[in-house]
């Protein structure tokens, strides 16, 4: 769209009326009657600028007065009685009642040849409109306008729909259809999917910005950024559930008072997890399709579990019992969670025996890197699972050492397979650390295996680490090119020298005798 300006500033054309006491709502009527008949009259009398015809009328929009006493009065304009699209106007004058300037967008070929008769139908129109919006509402009684947004004035049909598109946005659409050839002229959307920053006020995470979506009458927790990404609130059910909304955009209150803190840390997790995948990875979302998923927090009742869903796309979070678990909406087990959608959709790693343990070390892995990534000061990058969501404090797992948490394997040996996804992650767990850390660092020491060890490892062994991120690189390249549902131990460590080999340019250096080490340090050679 374009704006056609004219400036008439030298000349005095014209006096609007312009009472300075406080006027009670009559004399506001009256006023803005007076305001709107006079700015028709300029209309009128200068159709250069306005490209005013007798066919025209006009209705005060609004009225701008300005500090210095100038006026903007907005005026709509109707042609054939009809509604005219795009063909608004505005009057402006100074202080003094002369004509300023007129604004326009329209820029109008007469008018008075429009048809005066619809030879494509309403009926027609609104077919037209429920066929392209499949699922969605369509008013059957479509206004007839004038469409005036290009050179070319139009009898048109507005013919409004609403729904909600695959990613859950609602959808509140005008759409325009000539009302001779069917053509569709235009359409756009009630519902401005405006990205705005609003405040988490976290469990977990202390105050974070999140990117929210603004609706009329506020804003509603839904990030047009990032996929349309979305929270909504179970309130203690297990099947359906409504989105935020908030009306100052602040959500949550840093305590569980406010059902909407949980709601932060969710949101908040998956805008990181997105991001984190995206800035490092390259994956734009978990299907990598652009496409956010959605978080459903409060689940049931005293729910201590956290899930990712394939089948709905979606993250659950529960509030956990108060005895072992607070809610479960820290941004490590975000991470982890949806990293199962990204497996899901990659690897598929099948999630039972050795599989199953890579499946779950590949959750805990970029679990941890999104909470590095994040640098939050309220949840700093550790490689400890679950920190934060404990009661008694501890972790649920860790990376350093595996067998710390009285189950996991921190060693490969025939047979891990056997243990519960959760513990046989453990030798995976252990090996990302080595690599990435090595055996001594600022996170914790992490005895190497010798043979016999199983649970728990008892070497002492000298690795250095190659830094995460160039760890983190390698685990995606493998589970992303190499891994397949039913990958091994003994494959992931062929399938992770074989990244490192490849990535060698990107990282700088073939790490791939480091990858190696670090599975023969944790007992599979
Ligand atoms: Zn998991």
């Amino acid at each position: 769209m374009f704006r056609t300006s004219h400036k008439l500033s030298a000349l005095a054309l014209a006096l609007l009326s312009c009472a300075a006491q406080a006027q009670s709502l009559p004399e506001e009527a009256s006023r803005a009657a007076q305001l709107r008949a006079t700015a028709e009259g300029l209309a009128r009398a200068f159709p250069g600028l306005s490209l005013d015809s007798k066919e025209h009328t006009y209705e005060l929009r609004r009225v701008a007065v300005d500090e210095d006493g100038a006026k903007h009065v907005h005026l709509d304009r109707r042609i054939n009685g009809l509604r005219a699209i795009g063909a608004d106007l505005i009057v402006q004058t100074d202080r003094f009642g002369n004509l300023a300037t007129m604004h326009r967008s329209a820029t109008m070929l007469p008018t008075a040849a429009l048809p005066a008769r619809a030879t494509f139908n309403a009926t027609r129109a609104w077919r037209l409109v429920a066929d392209a919006h499949p699922g969605g509402t369509v008013n059957k009684n479509p206004e007839q306008v004038i469409w005036a947004r290009e050179d070319q004035p139009r009898l048109a049909w507005e013919v409004l729909v609403s729904g909600e598109a695959a990613d859950g946005t609602p959808y509140e659409k005008h759409v325009i259809v000539d009302a001779t050839t069917g053509q569709r002229l235009d359409a756009w959307d009630d519902i401005h999917t405006a990205a705005v920053n609003g405040t988490g006020r976290t469990l977990f995470s202390g105050n974070v910005t999140l990117t929210t979506n603004s609706i009329t009458g506020g804003y509603e927790l839904r990030d047009p950024s990032r996929g349309g990404t979305y929270t909504i609130n179970m309130a203690n059910g297990t099947s359906g559930g409504t989105i935020f909304k908030d009306a100052d955009n602040i959500w949550g209150n840093n305590a569980t008072s406010d059902t909407a803190s949980a709601a932060a840390d969710a949101q908040y997790g998956t805008a990181v997890t997105w991001d984190y995948y995206k800035n490092v990875h390259g994956r734009t979302g978990i299907a990598n399709d652009g496409r956010g998923a959605y978080n459903r927090v409060h689940y049931s009742s005293r729910y201590n579990n956290a899930y990712w869903s394939d089948s709905c796309f979606c993250m659950t979070y529960g509030d956990g019992d108060g005895t072992t678990f607070r809610p479960l909406v820290a941004l490590d087990v975000a991470g982890h969670e949806m990293t199962h959608g990204v497996t899901s959709r990659t690897a598929g790693l099948i999630y039972s025996g050795e599989s199953g343990g890579l499946n779950e070390a590949t959750s805990d892995i970029m679990g941890t890197m999104v909470e590095f990534y994040a640098a939050n000061a309220n949840d700093p990058g550790d490689y400890l699972i679950g920190e934060k969501i404990s009661v008694g404090g501890g972790a649920l797992r860790s990376m350093v050492k595996p067998s710390s948490d009285g189950a996991s394997a921190d060693c490969w040996y025939s047979g891990v397979g056997n243990l519960d996804v959760h513990y046989s992650s453990g030798v995976a767990n252990h090996f990302f650390f080595l690599l990435a850390e090595g055996t001594n660092s600022s996170y914790g020491n992490s005895p190497t295996c010798v043979a016999g060890n199983t649970r728990v490892a008892t070497g002492s062994g000298s690795l250095t680490g190659i830094g995460r991120n160039a760890a983190a690189k390698i685990w995606y390249r493998a589970l992303t090119t190499k891994f397949t549902s039913s990958t091994t131990y003994a494959q992931a460590r062929a399938a992770t020298i074989a990244a490192a080999q490849e990535l060698a340019a990107t990282l700088g250096a073939d790490y791939s005798a480091k990858v190696a080490a670090a599975w023969s340090a944790v007992g599979r050679n």
